[in-house]
């Protein structure tokens, strides 16, 4: 189809979430959070007590997967089985078990239409890991977005602290590290650039120079 899609893609706290809805806004366009339907897996798994190194207990889970996002005051809210999960899902226990469950080949194939059907006229943005390599090949806009892992545990701590939880840098940074090795060196679908994505490091950029770089590159794309 035409309909034109912008994938995003790169680790966790690089600062994905906020280009894209800043994308998402600028050109009015659907906003897929793949990440989220990882994590909103993880919370059923954790709810049902799937166990969740079981390939074969995720798959059906994952194909039966009763989640949807609602718009709600310029947000998504997410809806696990009815069940309002936007801020469950963000804790680091979710994050770490989201990222063990997509190391598995038939999970992620399970979600893959479902991610496939957010591109819909007028567009798509598409937060994740794999977008611009997997689940997208063919968009013409592919943004790889990187940070360095200190910066990212800073980022993520600030956000953490902000809503209320006490952190502790060392063991944040630790998690992240693990998660990042976990997503870049599992065999299908890592964390990697797709050979068409613009690269963009976030280390010493402002959020607010990152979209506007963004918002260039995708303009004179399109
Ligand atoms: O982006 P977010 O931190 O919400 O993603 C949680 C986990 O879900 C990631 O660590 C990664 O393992 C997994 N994920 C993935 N593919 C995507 C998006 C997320 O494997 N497209």
């Amino acid at each position: 189809s035409i309909t034109p899609v912008i994938t995003v893609d790169g680790p966790s706290g690089a600062g994905k979430g906020t280009l894209c809805k800043a994308l998402a806004e600028a050109f009015g366009w659907h906003l897929l959070d793949s990440g989220a339907i990882y994590r909103v897996l993880a919370l059923a798994a954790l709810h049902h007590q799937v166990d969740i190194v079981s390939e074969e207990a995720l798959v059906p889970l994952a194909a039966h997967l009763d989640v949807r996002f609602v718009a709600n005051n310029g947000h998504l809210n997410v809806i696990l089985e009815g069940e309002d999960v936007t801020h469950e899902i963000r804790t680091e226990t979710v994050g770490n078990t989201a990222s063990q469950a997509a190391a598995f080949p038939r999970v992620r194939e399970a979600l893959l239409r479902r991610q496939r059907a957010f591109k819909e006229m007028p567009g798509l943005i598409a937060d994740g890991r794999d977008m611009g390599t997997v689940v997208f090949p063919e968009a013409p806009v592919k943004i790889f977005l990187d940070a360095s892992p200190e910066e990212r545990a800073n980022r993520r701590m600030l956000q953490l602290q902000e809503k209320g939880f006490s952190v502790n840098f060392e063991r944040l940074l630790a998690e992240i590290k693990e998660r990042d090795d976990r997503d870049r060196n599992r065999p299908i679908a890592p964390l990697v650039p797709a050979q068409d994505a613009l690269m963009l490091d976030s280390t010493s950029m402002s959020i607010d120079a990152v979209i506007e770089k963004a918002l260039a590159y995708a303009t004179e794309i399109l």
